[in-house]
């Protein structure tokens, strides 16, 4: 085995999967996160089936589907006026056994995949940063904000998009904006509300609006607009009301179930994508450290525990620990990009409606299809 103990660097759903698979091989794993505790409250995601394939193989795909909301019927499009436009199957990505999609809170996976780590004997020092590293031979030497410095046979850095150690790693691609802003919040929903997406009817309000369930009584919304929160007067909720304003049928009651209390946040959507190598010498970028995408096919953490998990397969094979790093970047680009490509394709038609051509459903399935077969 190449590789015996291991420093992982962040905490995230890569982080987490990547220590639990290692561990789980017989490796030495301590995970530092700079946040000083986990997370209680967190917006929802949509999990689709290649991530819940990963997390089988885990051992954690039973309690994270414990807490969540199986989605076997696809998605329905509207219209902002509450128009059925059509109903899309999601494909199958973690082939036929699994549920296409599931929604969850993140805090609950993540808690999930904290439970599991601990229990496969993973070390973790939160409120600790990685501050430097550098390979020396066979070892990477690292040093915490602790003020520690220790030998690693290998440091994973999955310190998400605004990662600071890529740079040190040679690495030069930058953050850049999709040209996108969501607002995500978590609300209540009627039972026979079962997911959907609506697509505005004139101009001045969002993007588009959708939902997914998370619970028997409670979804999350998310609602696309311009990158930059709009300057005005109004309270987070209320600017969330004014942007869903022109959305109605199920919209009007999500609409309305939006008050003060309730937890929502705004961003702008970024993303990168590190085609060249994630490596130099024995550490590693990996997960969105060096590919986050626009959450428009809902590909981003799916594709972080499937990084995560190639690897530690990869680092624990026999062999050359540099020829085994080179193996496993060449087959996870290519599976990458293919998602990139066609969410950055996704972004743009989303600012430009109306565009000649332009068929996100098509897209959508064709990225998702190509995902089927297990990387
Ligand atoms: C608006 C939005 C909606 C999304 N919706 C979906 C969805 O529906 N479905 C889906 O699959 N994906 C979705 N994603 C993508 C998904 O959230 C990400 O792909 C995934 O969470 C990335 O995981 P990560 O572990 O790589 O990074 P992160 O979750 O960012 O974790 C990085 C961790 O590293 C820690 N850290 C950073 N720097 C350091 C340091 N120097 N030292 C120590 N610790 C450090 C941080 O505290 C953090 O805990 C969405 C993303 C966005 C922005």
């Amino acid at each position: 085995m190449s590789v015996r103990n291991v420093l992982v660097v962040g905490g995230g759903f890569t982080g987490l999967t990547a220590a639990i698979a290692l561990a789980q091989r017989g490796v030495d794993v301590t995970v530092v996160d700079k946040v000083r505790a986990w997370a209680r409250v967190g917006h929802g995601l949509t999990i689709q089936g290649n991530a819940l394939r990963v997390f089988r193989e885990l051992g954690v795909l039973e309690e994270i589907l414990g807490d969540a909301f199986p989605e076997e019927d696809g998605i329905t499009l509207f219209l902002a006026d509450g128009t059925e436009l059509a109903h899309l199957d999601t494909p199958r990505t973690g082939g036929p056994d699994l549920p296409p999609t599931i929604g969850a809170l993140r805090p609950d996976v993540h808690g999930a995949l904290v439970r599991k780590a601990e229990a496969e004997g993973v070390a973790f020092r939160l409120g600790t940063e990685l501050v430097s590293f550098e390979t020396v031979g066979a070892t990477a030497s690292a040093t915490l904000s602790d003020g520690t410095t220790s030998e690693w046979d290998l440091v994973i850095v999955a310190e998400g998009i605004h990662s600071r150690s890529r740079a040190a790693l040679g690495i030069t691609e930058q953050v850049a904006s999709s040209g996108l802003g969501i607002w995500r919040a978590v609300t209540s929903r009627k039972p026979d509300m079962r997911g959907g997406i609506a697509f505005p009817l004139g101009s001045g309000g969002a993007y588009k609006v959708g939902y997914t369930p998370v619970s028997e009584t409670h979804c999350y919304v998310f609602v696309l607009c311009e990158p930059q929160r709009t300057a005005n007067d109004l309270a987070d909720w209320q600017e969330v009301r004014r942007l869903m304003a022109g959305f109605h049928g199920e919209f009007d009651f999500l609409r309305e179930s939006i008050h003060e209390d309730t937890f929502l946040n705004f961003q702008e959507i970024e993303w990168i994508f590190v085609a060249g190598p994630w490596h130099r010498g024995r550490v590693l970028a990996l997960g969105e450290a060096v590919h986050a995408i626009p959450p428009l096919v809902a590909q981003g953490a799916a594709l972080c525990v499937e990084d995560a998990l190639l690897l530690a397969r990869h680092v624990t094979a026999e062999g050359d620990l540099e020829e085994q790093l080179a193996a496993f970047h060449a087959r996870r680009v290519p599976r990458i990009k293919g998602v990139v490509d066609a969410t950055l394709l996704l972004a743009e038609w989303e600012q430009r409606p109306g565009t000649p051509d332009a068929d996100p459903g098509r897209v959508m399935d064709e990225a998702l299809q190509a995902l089927i077969p297990a990387p």
